[in-house]
């Protein structure tokens, strides 16, 4: 069986840029926001049960998802919101499991955003966090979505402390530095996994 590495951190800590290094070593990512999109496309259970529930109104005329619908209908629906997530998840989880199983490479990331709050970090053998102060966290992604930091901060506000992850973490990745302080991490990082996955007790 693969060794699987979580790798999770809060809004714009830098995720993806840490996923895209590891894949320039050729290792598998598993993305749960990909895979999150995969399980409601046309012609999917996870689309015909959504469809069922609220009516074919919260599909576009191509016959996809209307997500910003689906976001309207759930924001003040605490219990719709519930149905989606009871339904959505385990499905979810079962790609990424079967996803796992598929991989090829010495060892794969299972990039979620949300793993910590959800206990998901249990589908791993190890987690990586990436981590950076909050400051850091709020400029990086209003310059990158160009939001108000105001916004920012309450999607960090709903998410998982940083001492939460950090709890939860095996290895930590600070990114507080450059992209290339950052890249040296990912390829020591990638060295001492490569190992592990050799090691007889991976
Ligand atoms: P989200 O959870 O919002 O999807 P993320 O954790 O995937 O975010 P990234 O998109 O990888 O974060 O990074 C956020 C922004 O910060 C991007 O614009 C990225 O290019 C930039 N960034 C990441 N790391 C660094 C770094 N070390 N130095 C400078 N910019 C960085």
């Amino acid at each position: 069986m693969t060794m699987v590495i979580g790798l999770t951190g809060g809004i714009g800590s830098g995720k993806t840029t840490v996923a895209n290094l590891f894949a320039a070593y050729h290792i598998d990512i598993i993305d749960a926001d990909v895979i999150a999109r995969e399980v409601v496309e046309p012609g999917t259970p996870g689309l015909q049960a959504i469809a069922d529930k609220l009516g074919s109104d919260i599909l576009l005329t191509d016959g996809s998802l209307n997500r910003s619908k689906l976001r309207e209908a759930i924001f003040n629906d605490h219990s719709l919101k519930q149905w989606l997530n009871d339904l959505l998840h385990p499905m979810i989880r079962e790609k990424m499991k079967a996803d796992i199983e598929k991989t090829t490479s010495a060892y794969c990331l299972l990039v979620i955003p949300l793993m910590v709050e959800n206990n998901l970090q249990t589908m791993t053998d190890r987690l990586l966090v990436v981590d950076v102060d909050e400051s850091v966290q709020v400029q990086r992604t209003q310059q990158r979505d160009n939001v108000a930091a105001e916004q920012v901060r309450k999607i960090l506000a709903s998410q998982a402390t940083r001492e939460q992850r950090l709890a939860a973490a095996d290895d930590v990745i600070s990114n507080n530095g450059d992209a290339e302080s950052l890249k040296q991490k990912v390829a020591e990082l990638h060295a001492y996994y490569l190992t592990l996955s050799q090691s007889p007790a991976a």
